[in-house]
């Protein structure tokens, strides 16, 4: 639950940064003076750097996201660090014989390993997180326990 509130966390901050900068580029445009035949026209899409300007916040906008989300995929569901240490497993190559090619990450401090597939045949599959028990740890303190 934690994981999806960080990930909504950061994607509220984004907006909001986002939103800020479409404010800004709207009010630094000067407002064009009224026609004769009524109000002011509508900048968007009949002033070409307004256009633009806006168009550049959306592209901003949506790469921010995008980097926000895969930033998300790649972090530890329990403490939220970055996944190390990535290993790529299987072969492109013999997929028989050695599996199919998919890397591997794991939380710094061990709490799980994330499995992603690199072969994307039968759709888009997600990657795998497995969380680990504490058997390593419980393993250590036994060998401390009986010395
Ligand atoms: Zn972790």
């Amino acid at each position: 639950m934690r994981h999806w509130l960080y990930l909504i966390g950061k994607l509220a901050i984004a907006a909001g940064v986002i939103f800020g900068l479409q404010f800004t580029v709207e009010h630094l445009f000067p407002i064009p003076p009224p026609t004769r035949f009524g109000p002011p026209p509508v900048m968007f899409l009949h002033d070409l750097p307004f256009t633009f300007a806006i168009f550049a916040v959306w592209l901003t906008g949506a790469g921010l996201c995008s980097v926000i989300i895969w930033d998300h995929r790649r972090r530890c569901r329990t403490c939220h660090r970055r996944l190390i240490m990535p290993i790529v497993t299987g072969s492109w190559g013999h997929m028989v014989t050695f599996g199919r090619p998919k890397t591997e990450l794991i939380c710094p401090f061990g709490h799980g390993t994330l499995r992603i597939e690199e072969l994307q045949i039968t759709g888009r599959q997600f990657p795998d997180w497995e969380p680990h028990d504490d058997n390593i740890w419980k393993e250590l303190e036994s060998y401390e326990a009986h010395r």
